[in-house]
Formats: C-alpha cells, sequence, structure tokens
C-alpha cells in the first residue's frame, strides 16, 4: 500500500472552487466594525472567509484536515484553557496515563506521528547528553554520536524524511544478509514502516531479533495504522523502543497531535529535544497544554468505546452508498476491504465510457461543484484497480452523511449519462 502515492494524487485536487473574489471585495468594502458582527457559535467562519466545505469520503488527508475532533476533546481543549499550569507537568502526567493505555514504560504528546519520528531518533541520538541535543542535525561523528538509519528499501515512503531531520544517514536493505553486513558501531536504529510491512523481505519480529541480536534500538511507525484498537499496544508488546501514531487520523484527536510512546530513557530524553526547550531541533514543533489533554481524552474514549459496533455503522454506510448506484447502467461499484492504513470498508466506482460523458477529473469536479460538496479518493493507486474510476471511505463522515452522498452520486451518475 502506497499512501504517499495516494498522497500525491490528492496533491493534484484543485481547491478552493467555490472561493468568489468578487464576494470577498464587496464584503470587505460594507465591511462593519466588530462589535456590529454576531458573536459566539453564530458567526459561520467557513463563510465569511469563503471556505469551501464538503462531505469526506475520501479519509484522514492532511490536505482535507484529516478528521473531526470528538466533541469530548474540544471540551477538553476549552475546559483546560482557562488556567495557566506548568506545560512539563502537562506533558508527564497526560504521558503517564497515555503509557498505561498503550502498555508502554513513557509516552510524550507531539506534533503528529512526523515530529514523534523526529524527536524520537534523537532520543535516541542524544540521550539526556545536553551538549549534544543543542548540536544535532550536525556533526554526529563528530560529537560522538551514532549517525546511521537501516530501513528496507521498500519501507522508503517519504515519512522517513523525519529521521533525515536529526542528521542520521538512512541505509537501505533488502535482507537479513544486508542488515548483518550493514550493522556497525554507526547504525543508531533499525527502523520499520509498518503499513509496508508486507512489501518488504523481513517482517516485524525478524527485524526485532536482529535489532537484539546487534543491541540497536527497534522502531516504528504505525501512523495510521488503526483500527484494530489492539495496535494501540501490540507494537508496545512486540518490544519494539519507540512507536509513533498519529493523534489526528482515526482517533480524531487534535489534528496537530500525534504519540511517541516506547521505553523511558528513549522518551526522557525526546522530551529534552522537545519545545519548550529552547536551542533543540523540537522548538519548532510545539504543542500548547490543551492539544495534551485532548490527545489524552482523544486516546481514552477510543479505547473505551465499542469499535465493533462502529464497524457496523461504517459497513451499513458503505452499502447504502453501494446499493444507490449499483444498479446505474454503465456504473460499476465494488464494495472492498480497505488496506492496513485505512482499514474500513471501501467502495470503489468505475463506470463505462461509452455510457457515462465525464471521465474522472470531470466527475470528481461535479461531486465538488455541487451542494453538498464531496470529497472522494480519486486515485487507485496501491489501491488493486487499474481502471480510472474512485474509491470512497465513510469512516470519516457524520451519521447520516451517508444518504446524502448516496442520493447525490445516483443523480450525478443520472446526470452523466449518455442519451
Ligand atoms: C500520516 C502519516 C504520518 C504523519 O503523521 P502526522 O500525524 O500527520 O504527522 C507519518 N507516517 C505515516 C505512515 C503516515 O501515514
Amino acid at each position: 500500500m502506497k499512501r504517499r502515492s495516494l498522497l500525491k494524487g490528492l496533491g493534484l485536487l484543485p481547491f478552493g472552487g467555490t472561493f468568489l473574489g468578487t464576494t470577498l471585495s464587496s464584503d470587505l468594502s460594507n465591511a462593519t466594525p466588530v462589535k456590529k458582527m454576531p458573536q459566539g457559535e453564530s458567526v459561520d467562519l467557513m463563510k465569511e472567509l469563503g471556505i469551501r466545505t464538503f462531505i469526506n469520503a475520501a479519509g484522514t488527508y492532511t490536505t482535507m484536515t484529516a478528521s473531526l475532533m470528538q466533541p469530548e476533546v474540544i471540551d477538553a481543549i476549552s475546559r483546560t484553557s482557562k488556567r495557566f499550569c506548568m506545560l512539563n507537568d502537562v506533558q508527564d502526567k497526560v504521558g503517564e496515563k497515555i503509557a498505561e493505555i498503550v502498555h508502554a514504560e513513557a509516552a510524550m504528546v507531539t506534533a503528529g506521528a512526523f515530529s514523534a519520528l523526529t524527536l524520537g531518533m534523537a532520543g535516541i541520538l542524544t540521550g539526556k547528553d545536553v551538549r549534544k541535543i543543542q548540536q544535532i542535525p550536525q556533526d554526529l561523528e563528530a560529537n560522538g554520536m551514532r549517525s546511521e538509519v537501516l530501513l528496507q528499501k521498500t519501507h522508503y515512503e517519504g515519512y522517513e524524511k523525519a529521521l533525515y531531520n536529526t542528521g542520521v544517514k538512512i541505509i537501505p536493505v533488502e535482507t537479513a544478509e544486508d542488515v548483518e553486513r550493514l550493522v556497525s558501531d554507526k547504525t543508531a536504529a533499525m527502523h520499520f514502516l509498518n503499513c509496508n510491512a508486507s512489501l518488504g523481505k523481513i517482517q516485524h519480529q525478524e527485524w526485532l531479533s536482529l535489532a537484539r541480536k546487534y543491541k540497536v534500538p527497534a522502531t516504528i511507525d504505525i501512523a495510521a495504522d488503526i483500527p484494530p484498537v489492539s495496535n494501540l499496544w501490540k507494537y508496545n508488546d512486540m518490544g519494539f523502543d519507540f512507536v509513533t501514531l498519529s493523534g489526528g487520523k482515526i482517533l480524531r484527536g487534535p489534528q496537530s497531535t500525534g504519540l511517541l510512546m516506547g521505553r523511558r530513557g528513549i522518551i526522557e530524553a525526546a522530551k529534552l529535544n522537545n519545545s519548550p526547550n529552547s536551542v533543540t531541533i523540537g522548538r519548532g514543533m510545539k504543542v500548547n497544554k490543551e492539544e495534551m489533554f485532548g490527545m489524552y481524552v482523544a486516546l481514552k474514549k477510543y479505547v473505551g468505546e465499542d469499535r465493533e459496533k462502529e464497524w457496523k455503522d461504517w459497513e451499513h454506510r458503505v452499502n447504502t452508498i453501494y446499493n444507490a448506484i449499483k444498479d446505474l447502467r454503465g456504473v460499476n461499484a465494488s464494495i472492498f476491504h480497505g488496506p492496513i492504513n485505512m482499514n474500513t470498508p471501501m467502495i470503489h466506482v468505475f463506470w463505462d465510457k461509452s455510457q457515462i460523458t465525464d471521465n474522472r477529473e470531470e466527475f470528481l469536479q461535479r461531486l465538488r461543484d455541487g451542494e453538498p460538496s464531496i470529497e472522494v479518493l480519486g486515485n487507485n493507486i496501491g489501491l488493486g484497480f487499474n481502471d480510472d474510476g474512485f474509491n470512497m471511505t465513510t469512516y470519516m463522515m457524520q451519521p447520516g452523511e451517508e444518504k446524502i452522498v448516496a442520493k447525490r452520486l445516483r443523480e450525478e451518475f443520472i446526470n452523466a449519462a449518455k442519451a
């Protein structure tokens, strides 16, 4: 599964189609004093700024703002925003609670899974040595640090950039023999990208055994690989030295949060490399106290709820959409199980070009331009389809939105049917 390829495709989507420059300038010329503007929840800032909103039938994509925070998260943010406290106190206390939930020795809230990767690797390189903390990402070896990370060739996706940020070099390997040949006293860690596991020659247990044999930390990125909920602790239980996860994907915590979980020594050192400490590579990865609380509440809620029922809801939504279009002339729809980092029921739709006027881009634009606007996943790469149809998920929809999507899809295919 190539998540980055999916993202690349998404990067091509035109955004902001409903923004009207004329509306904005006339609004500005008629600008009213702030005190006269409607207050509180009656202010629709999206509308005021001309920002298109849409139903998310694509998934947890950062460009689409990924997920909607759970109401309990918003509530936690709001309630904790009213008093001062020491930031490190929040990080420590929240981290302890999170560590218990995920079966780790320690945990911390980071500015996304990406920053968790950077901070975790920084922690491995520097330990608690202040001089080293101030030195990275420069001259690792000259400053007495290890400088290389082993990564399977098939685990390069782009997210390894987060490791490069610490100054390490990444050494590609394919086989256990490669590892034995290339591991050395320069090796800082052996990193694993969970969503690409099936593409590689070395699986988790063997990767861990090799790392143990050479006394090198084994690290893993599982950013989007939930459900199942048990993945929250599975890789900690297996013995990975650190595990990174997104807070703003399926967990529906603050979009700019993530988790770094693992060995106490690494997490403590990662904290020293992070904001609020100055002269650190993490100073720009600030997480405010409210988001730390929000991440904690999101996680607690996620493990406390009935996830089987949620899966049934997703199936119901997918069936609703599938049933609305399956009998349309020239339209083919199928339900399939998404890959490990979109582990949810999905729908694939493609059509006979002799029966429907639109190509894929035209049809996606039709969905985007209608009311309400809908974004789907207009890219098949990594999902096993060779046609130029599109894919949909329902796990980021609000309850009931599947009915709207079903109706719009049916109407738009009928509108696009050739006479
Ligand atoms: C989404 C993702 C990330 C980045 O996560 P953020 O929380 O957005 O920083 C890193 N690695 C993988 C595999 C991802 O899917």
